[in-house]
């Protein structure tokens, strides 16, 4: 099987192309509209936003999209990522299962996020940009891009949810660290965050009004460029190096997976290890189960609608049909600040549509419990993000248990929880609350959907 994929690697495994899932699909995923026309949009209507080469990628239906050699030098610092087996663990567990895990928590950022935000500043640094604005929430992906930007000598401004930003120093100093200037969102540098502080002088933030503030600065300033760390068709892109230097080690392993599972924010660590199994899959090769995890307290895949809406709280975004809560949907108390997203990745949703794959939400405490339980077994400590996927690779090796069946169990664990001590110290102290999504305030929410 892994003949099929050796060609897209180099002699020390490291992946030459990424993958578009693009052009295997039996049918396209719907368009993409204008916000204000609620026309098709082109490449131009998005090119005060992206470099053209990334415009390119998002459109693109080309299989194998070449990785620019100063992309791979830097990958190469922390790539091909390590595929471990988890033995202690199918010990512990006694399963007859067979549990393989693809560690992302090895990049210098801690998750996989460097994967896209690398490439990202290349094309942006190609086009001539000066600086990149962007989005945070958890900090993850600002640190990412922060990190990102240093290497190429870019600026970056990132806007960070108020409440992260005073709840999580240590990432804020990260970024500060990589050199990037991070404000508190909503703030007073947009139109959009003086127009909602005016309206709520006190507000927390959500990633929303963070994504509409940080598209206002590069859509009013033309040496300036937006970049998101999730959902797009180019960032799925780019993430898809997980998941060919999985299929690759794996055959080394003379393994290949039954199961493959990622936790799923806005999909695009889920798609990078998934799609290109799921490829294989649609071209002739072995069927895989796949599972996308989600929070019970922000369930877009198990609870949204499959409808077109904004990406952002200010209706700035382009419009896309995806799994959605709707775009003013605020989810509950939640540790793992990187699946808070309103929405889903276009392109998973699209896969989900076509039964590709499956999703499933789960309460934090079961998750936790999982991480806590792999970390004593592994040694790693999960993100709170990861910890979904740990639960769902679990749940499947009990069930193998139960059922006497031996499988083998993919997951990506997406990254480390070096820097969410605090959502374990409360996992410890009983303090976490396992709070369902409210079912009328996502009623309300989804009934103020765009009409398209
Ligand atoms: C951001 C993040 C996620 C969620 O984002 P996706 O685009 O769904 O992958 C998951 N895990 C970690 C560690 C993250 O930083």
């Amino acid at each position: 099987m892994s003949e099929t994929i050796k060609y897209l690697l180099d002699e020390s495994h490291l992946p030459k192309f990424w993958y578009n899932i693009a052009a295997d699909l039996p049918s396209p995923p719907p368009a993409v509209l204008h916000p204000g026309t609620r026309q098709p949009v082109g490449p131009d209507d998005l090119a005060p936003l992206f470099p053209m080469a990334l415009i390119m990628q998002e459109v693109s239906t080309e299989r194998e999209i070449e990785i620019p050699e100063p992309v791979r030098q830097i990958y190469r610092q922390w790539r091909p990522s390590p595929l471990y087996r988890a033995r202690r663990l199918e010990k512990i567990l006694q399963t007859p299962a067979r549990i393989y895990y693809k560690n992302e928590g090895v990049s210098p950022a801690g998750s996989h996020k460097p994967n896209t935000a690398v490439a990202q500043a290349f094309y942006n640094k190609e086009a001539g940009i000066k600086r990149i604005s962007t989005e945070t929430g958890a900090g993850q992906w600002g640190s990412s891009l922060s990190f990102a930007g240093a290497l190429f000598g870019i600026e970056v401004q990132v806007f960070m949810v108020r409440v992260s930003y005073d709840q999580k120093p240590y990432r804020r100093a990260l970024m500060e660290t990589y050199g990037a200037r991070c404000v508190a969102s909503p703030s007073m540098e947009t139109n959009y965050g003086r127009s909602v502080l005016a309206a709520d002088p006190g507000s927390l933030g959500s990633l929303g009004i963070a994504i509409s503030e940080a598209v206002e600065v590069a859509a009013t300033h033309d040496d300036v460029k937006y970049a998101l760390g999730s959902v797009l068709n180019h960032v799925l892109l780019h993430q898809s190096v997980i998941g060919l230097e999985a299929i690759e080690q794996m055959g080394m392993a003379n393994d290949y997976p039954d199961v493959v599972i990622g936790c799923a924010g806005g999909g695009s660590n889920f798609a990078g290890i998934a799609f290109p199994f799921i490829g294989l899959q649609l071209r002739g090769g072995r069927k895989v189960q796949v599972i996308a995890v989600e929070p019970a307290a922000c369930p877009s895949l198990t609870r949204g609608k499959y409808a077109y809406d904004f990406g952002d709280t200010g209706c700035m975004t382009p419009l896309t049909k995806m799994h959605t809560l709707g775009s003013n949907f605020m989810p509950s108390g939640l540790h793992a600040g990187g699946l808070r997203y309103h929405g889903m990745s276009p392109l998973v949703s699209h896969c989900k549509e076509l039964g590709l794959l499956e999703a499933r939400a789960y309460h934090q405490t079961p998750c936790f419990e999982a991480a806590v339980q792999f970390a004593r077994a592994e040694g790693i400590v999960p993100a709170p993000e990861s910890s979904h996927a740990v639960r769902a690779a679990i749940d499947e090796a009990l069930k193998c248990r139960e059922s006497g069946t031996s499988k083998a169990i993919l997951f990506n664990l997406s990254g480390h929880g070096h820097f969410d001590m605090q959502a374990y110290i409360d996992y410890f102290e009983g303090k976490l609350k396992d709070q369902p999504y409210d079912q009328n305030a996502l009623d309300k929410s989804l009934s103020a959907l765009p009409v398209v």
